[in-house]
């Protein structure tokens, strides 16, 4: 390691916002040796996932780093939700062309702000000159053998969503000029500074049986449960959670595709048995997380279909974003 990474790990990474306390986080060792030293307890297992954002291609070249390190270390925890899993740590492996302190002390601070916000420490990492990229890998616990996987879903199931969909989506045709809003905050709160209902998702282990997070679009990302479950899912297109600031700009028919297909949103798409709706509604009250309930899993093959109201199909052209397609 050169004199100049140390230095950045120093200054941005190795910083009180972002270093684990030891009475609340289960690291006995962080930044600074070979490896960091996390405690498991028994009972639990490791649930691990990893994200790269290159710039350019997962967000604008021209966003302000406090944002991109908030998006960044957001929609990795995310995949700890879907999973029903307790933040433990994360790492982050990071390439730049410089070493531009502005650049850095910004996306220090949105590291930290949403390290702290969803309280889980930076516990090592890597950091080298390239293109600018950003891989975050997430650490977390849940209990063995009830994390929410794709593939247990089961006829007759109900499909719920939390949060309102399309607002990313809405939020990158703001950002890329295709709409216009004299109030665009809104919108880039949802797409720059997702909130994955992690407190939430860790209630609903042993309550759902499979959930997925929605980052490539409800139907896409449905799309998985149903085939790894081998079920049709079946979604009530009017049934969808919009948001009224999303009403305002957009009109609804168009606005439901956005739902449908848009990325970005990070909310939940998760299936319980219909028996344990009651609780789930307590559940999201107590927590103040809204809860929709989109759709219902049925006999036919694995796969998506969009009703409305009276049961006429609504047709998609695509699906969702695909990279690299
Ligand atoms: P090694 O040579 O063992 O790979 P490094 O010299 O790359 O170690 O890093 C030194 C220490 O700093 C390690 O504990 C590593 O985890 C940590 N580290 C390096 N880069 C980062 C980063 N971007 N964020 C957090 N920790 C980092
Ligand atoms: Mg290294």
């Amino acid at each position: 390691m050169s004199g100049l990474e140390f230095d950045i790990i120093r200054r941005y990474f190795d910083v009180p916002g972002l270093r684990a306390e030891p009475f609340i986080h289960s690291v006995n060792l962080g930044i600074g040796d070979d490896c960091a030293l996390l405690e498991v307890k028994p009972g639990e297992e490791l649930a691990i996932s990893t994200d790269t954002l290159v710039a350019g291609v997962h967000f604008p070249d021209d966003s302000r780093s406090f944002d991109i390190a908030q998006r960044a270390l957001a929609a990795n925890l995310s995949d700890l939700a879907a999973m029903g899993a307790r933040p433990l740590g994360f790492t982050l492996s990071i390439s730049l062309p410089n070493a531009d302190e502005d650049w850095l002390r910004g996306f220090s601070r949105g590291l930290s702000v949403c390290a702290q916000h969803f309280m889980i420490p930076l516990i090592g990492g890597d950091t080298t000159r390239g293109p600018t990229s950003i891989t975050i890998t997430v650490l977390g616990a849940v209990h063995k053998g009830l994390a929410m996987r794709r593939d247990q879903a089961e006829l007759g199931d109900l499909i719920y969503v939390t949060g309102t969909l399309g607002d990313a989506a809405l939020a990158l045709d703001l950002i890329q000029g295709r709409q216009h809003t004299d109030d665009s905050h809104y919108f880039l709160q949802r797409f720059y500074k997702p909130e994955p209902p992690l407190e939430f998702a860790q209630a609903l282990v042993g309550l759902a049986k499979t959930a997925i997070d929605i980052s490539d679009g409800l139907v896409a990302d449905l799309g998985h449960i149903a085939h790894a479950s081998g079920l049709a899912a079946e979604l009530f297109v009017d049934n969808l959670p919009l948001s009224p600031q999303a009403l305002q700009l957009m009109e609804r028919e168009a606005l439901l595709r956005k739902a449908l297909t848009g990325g970005d949103d990070y909310e939940l798409c998760f299936t319980l048995a219909q028996e344990k709706a009651i609780e789930v509604e307590h559940l999201s009250q107590e927590l103040g997380v809204k809860c929709t309930q989109v759709g219902r899993m049925v006999f036919g093959d694995p796969g998506v279909s969009c009703r409305r109201r009276l049961g006429t199909l609504f047709q998609l052209e695509s699906e969702g974003y695909e990279h690299f397609q």
